[in-house]
């Protein structure tokens, strides 16, 4: 299926030997499993998990190849991808210079009521994708000059990331791979993605179940979350960046904070610096707005202020973080009264 120009910003057609990048001594983790064979493997396994999906915390147990009946995240057997293309918006250790390669996919396996990005997620808007077209989009995302390919909402779409992947990395990848996701993430999914996934970026939204229950339909999430995060400490430890400032392998924990302390920060920071790492490398972020349902929910319909979200820095300083991002401005912080 051609990549329309309206919904892609990397359709360009580059050659085989552009797309494969002079190496500058790092080898991401796929590539070990790649030349072994173990990573088609994981593909053929993972492809087998769609039959009776277990691959994420959902656990619909819905065949995707043949309805959509019940599957929570409306995704059959292809991806979905809304759109692709060098990012400058993330962490500085993601963006660099060049961007972020982001590749982001429709639907998730969430749903919060505050999304921001609500049309994408809960609406779907994007297209299908084969395995050998997702694989072509990480290429040219290579080829741009990207610094890592960053997959946006990948919980429910592991399978089809993993296909994709056999066909790239035969064909010259070799970018660290940046899964970030909603941290509703199975056990099952993050055994196949072991030895696969370079930089893990999950979230770590809320400290309270019922808030989760309330504002993302999650009820298990505080549970889900927090053994998510220990397997992908133990899979890829804590952050680690080259020279130059760029994240190459680890993992970097995401946490939006909620109008009235709702995300439950204090205790989100807590569980990261004791049981994970204090060394964690932690972005408490600052962008929420009331987007999407949020007005449904009083609590919810309004920015945060600046007390709040500097009681959240002061929250992960007192729980022992030590490295917190802060490449956040106070232009998203409006004062409220
Ligand atoms: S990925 Fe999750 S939400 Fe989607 S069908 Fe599988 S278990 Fe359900």
């Amino acid at each position: 299926m051609p990549i329309r120009r309206d919904q892609f910003y990397i359709e360009m057609k580059v050659s085989r030997t552009v797309r494969r990048l002079p190496g500058n001594g790092f080898e991401p983790a796929y590539l070990v499993l790649h030349r072994s064979g173990e990573l088609a493997e994981r593909a053929r396994i993972a492809d087998r998990h769609l039959e009776d999906c277990d691959l994420c915390a959902r656990y619909c147990h819905v065949n995707r190849k043949q309805t959509l009946d019940g599957v929570v995240c409306r995704t059959g057997e292809l991806a979905v991808v809304n759109s692709a293309g060098p990012h400058h918006g993330e962490e500085d250790c993601l963006r660099g210079w060049r961007g972020s390669g982001t590749i982001f996919f429709a639907w998730c396996n969430m749903r919060c009521v505050f999304c921001q990005n609500w049309d994408i997620s809960w609406k779907g808007r994007g297209e299908e994708r084969t395995a050998a077209e997702l694989a072509d989009i990480m290429l040219n995302l290579q080829a741009m000059g990207s610094h890592n390919i960053n997959l946006v909402s990948p919980s429910h779409v592991v399978a089809q990331i993993l296909a994709a992947l056999v066909i790239a990395a035969d064909e010259g990848l070799r970018l660290p791979l940046v899964y970030n996701s909603g941290g509703y993430d199975s056990p099952e999914a993050l055994k196949l993605l072991d030895g696969v996934v370079d930089i893990y970026m999950p979230d770590t939204k809320y400290g309270d179940p019922e808030l989760a229950k309330k504002y993302s339909h999650t009820p298990d999430y505080v549970r889900v979350n927090q053994a998510a995060v220990r397997e992908m400490q133990a899979q890829v430890g804590d952050l680690r960046l080259n020279a130059d400032g760029i994240a190459e392998r680890g993992l970097l924990v995401r946490h939006l904070v909620l109008p009235g302390g709702n995300a439950g920060t204090e205790q989100v920071m807590q569980f990261l610096a004791r049981e994970i790492s204090p060394d964690t490398y932690v972005n408490v972020m600052d962008q929420y707005r009331p987007a999407y349902r949020a007005g449904e929910y009083p609590e919810l319909d309004r920015m945060i202020t600046a007390a709040e979200y500097e009681a959240a820095l002061e929250a992960a300083r007192k729980a022992g973080l030590r490295r917190i991002d802060r490449r956040c401005s106070d232009r998203w912080v409006v004062k409220w009264p």
